[in-house]
């Protein structure tokens, strides 16, 4: 067990320490990671981390003291509204990632619908397939979670959505794209089914926020997903995935004020007099927002545009290969750049163990169930080591399938 120096160690040996702490760590910055960490490389990176530590000691909690992280915060909403579908009506918050995000809609729905009356035991009706952040802010908030099943391509039904809402409801979700298949739901079914029984609903693009924007101008065919459906109250997009920033940065942006409202929360029953506060943080580090600004402002719209190519050529490489495989089955076609798949035979190869193999070469992505899968999340930097993945995964495969070996599924994140 470590104890604090009775003596402070100099800085040099202090870095040679942190960094020997990572040397088990995955290798994200060379696109060996499908997973967890985003790359747009050196520049990109040097920028976003200059930013963060030009500004980590900075505190968001106070814009009176700190106008600079006003303006950043809303020059990043305004760089970011159109990608969203935002007009001069909308109105949103940075937050620190899209669990914060998400809990904020669901609380400010929550208050929305207890304030106006009529509901006492606010539920959310929500694919299986959304995020489980739902789930988080259901248990921290008291309200209730709807799942309902998804259909055969994976996406929300719409049909299983509508019988489940009632007086209590308070909210539907949709995502563009859901996390664990990658394909986008149906946004304007959900949003107008939440128009006919007065409820907001929530459009989840923590991950495809900034990659569908792009993809639409590069001219992929992408149903409506945003702010431009009628319906549609609130979206959600993490600038710490696509937008290649610094970890900690997420927007959430309402259709108006109004909605935007009942996400704050104020008091002055305390001996501290007014305390105001946007989101679940008190102090916050001014870092993660300069860097999202720097980073926003460097990359620009062609950089982004050039990043969305990237990742999306990786992907359908990926989808292609898998699509064609003999022992592989691809969950659903990509509508953006994640993706799942399993074995077509799972009594012959478990696909946990070609994850444990994998890992031997290099190599992490997520695994999911049910069904038992593996999960891909493609970025930009996967561009180059695509080929290298596709020949690592077929020669594992082989091992697993000789040898019949077993694996665990393990956890999507941890408690220590
Ligand atoms: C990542 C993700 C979230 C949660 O965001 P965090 O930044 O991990 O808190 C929510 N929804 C979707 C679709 C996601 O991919």
């Amino acid at each position: 067990m470590k104890t604090l120096p009775i003596q402070g160690i100099p800085a040099p040996q202090v870095f040679e320490d942190l960094e020997s702490l990572r040397s088990n760590d995955v290798d994200w910055r060379n696109g060996r990671v499908f997973s967890l960490a985003y790359y747009a490389g050196p520049e990109a990176s040097a920028v976003a981390e200059d930013a963060y530590r030009r500004f980590s000691g900075e505190n968001a909690l106070s814009t009176d003291a700190f106008p600079s992280l006003r303006i950043m915060q809303s020059d990043v909403l305004s760089m970011v509204g159109p990608w969203l579908g935002a007009d001069t009506d909308s109105a949103g918050f940075m937050t620190s990632g899209g669990t914060e995000s998400i809990l904020m809609v669901v609380k400010a729905a929550r208050d929305q619908f207890v304030a106006s009356g009529g509901v006492t035991q606010p539920n959310i009706v929500l694919p299986t397939s959304a995020h489980a952040a739902f789930e988080k802010a259901c248990h921290y908030f008291g309200v209730e979670s709807r799942r309902c099943a998804v259909g055969s391509d994976w996406r929300a039904d719409v049909a299983v959505m509508e019988p489940v809402i009632d007086s209590n409801t308070i909210l539907l979700v949709a995502s563009a794209p859901q996390y664990p298949q990658g394909v986008i739901d149906d946004v304007p079914g959900i949003a107008s089914l939440a128009m006919k029984h007065g409820v907001n609903c929530h459009v989840d693009a923590c991950m495809g926020g900034v990659t569908l924007a792009y993809l639409e101008r590069l001219g992929h065919g992408i149903p409506p997903w945003n702010l431009k459906v009628p319906g549609v109250t609130s979206i959600s997009v993490d600038l710490h995935k696509y937008g290649y920033t610094s970890k900690g940065a997420s927007v959430v942006m309402y259709r108006n004020k109004q909605l935007r409202s009942h996400q704050g929360f104020v008091t002055d029953n305390w001996l501290g007099g007014m305390y105001a506060s946007s989101g679940v943080l008190g102090t916050k580090s001014g870092g993660a927002i300069a860097s999202a600004w720097a980073v926003l402002c460097h990359l620009g719209d062609d950089g982004y545009t050039q990043l969305t190519d990237r990742a999306r050529r990786a992907t359908v490489q990926l989808a292609e290969h898998i699509s064609d495989h003999d022992h592989l089955v691809l969950r659903g076609y990509p509508d953006s750049t994640l993706l799942s798949f399993g074995a077509v035979d799972p009594s012959a190869l478990n696909v946990f163990a070609v994850a444990d193999e994998l890992r031997t070469r290099g190599w992490y992505v997520d695994r999911q169930s049910p069904p038992d899968s593996l999960h891909c999340t493609v970025s930009a930097v996967h561009r180059s080591t695509i080929d290298a993945f596709i020949s690592d995964l077929d020669s594992s495969i082989k091992k697993v399938l000789d040898s019949r070996m077993s694996g665990n599924v393990g956890t999507y994140g941890n408690l220590e």
